[in-house]
């Protein structure tokens, strides 16, 4: 019996027996070229198993191939990459929400240990806030800038700062945003609040 009639027949009984582990299967059970339809001589199950020992075998061959194939089809990796996130996260969030919801004050104390540790996240994050409800644009600072500035003098008085403004201030329609904040102390954040820049600094000079 030929190739061609062996093929036949399999798909005329629309089975065969896979050469790995000898099992009669539906062909189904089979990849499948797509261009010639030629049907694999092992089961899906063995030719995974085989790859799976391959790449375990040849990792550094396995990455390259994989790289290779990320370098030609960018979009392709792209959307994987997107789906499988999107498919994880709400699953990663759930499980997530689950495990706080049972273990309440392990939680609770994390957070507070978090905070702790981030005390110039948890400030940013607020003053955004502060901008973000008085319907300013917004951009996250870095904690690091966020703890320069701190450390730094006040820019308007030269004090010793310990706070952080908007130049340009929120309620005058600035924005939160690394070129818009300064270091600052608490006198003058106090006195300046919502006035605009240059008649603030006017006003004190008189
Ligand atoms: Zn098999
Ligand atoms: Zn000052």
């Amino acid at each position: 019996m030929s190739e061609n009639d062996r093929e036949a027949e399999d798909t005329a009984t629309r089975e065969k027996a896979c050469t790995k582990c000898g099992l009669v299967r539906p062909l189904t059970d089979y990849y499948r070229r797509k261009v010639s339809g030629y049907v694999a001589s092992e089961c899906k199950g063995c030719a995974s198993h085989r790859s799976t020992d391959w790449a375990k075998k040849n990792r550094a061959r396995r990455r390259e191939i994989s790289q290779a194939w990320v370098h030609r089809n960018p979009e392709k990796r792209a959307a994987s990459y997107l789906a499988s996130y999107v498919k994880n996260k709400s699953r990663a969030l759930a499980s997530q929400a689950r495990w706080s919801e049972e273990n309440k004050p392990r939680h609770r104390a994390l957070i507070k240990k978090w905070r702790a540790a981030n005390k110039e996240l948890v400030r940013e994050s607020w003053l955004r806030r502060y901008a973000r409800v008085r319907g300013a644009t917004t951009a996250k600072i870095p904690g690091w800038w966020m703890a320069v500035l701190r450390a730094d003098p006040c820019s308007y008085c030269g004090r010793t700062g310990g706070q952080i403004d908007h130049a340009h201030a929120i309620g005058g329609g600035g924005a939160h945003s690394v070129e818009n904040v300064v270091s600052c102390c608490p006198r003058c954040n106090m006195s300046k609040q919502d006035t605009p820049l240059l008649p603030w600094l006017l006003r004190r000079a008189i």
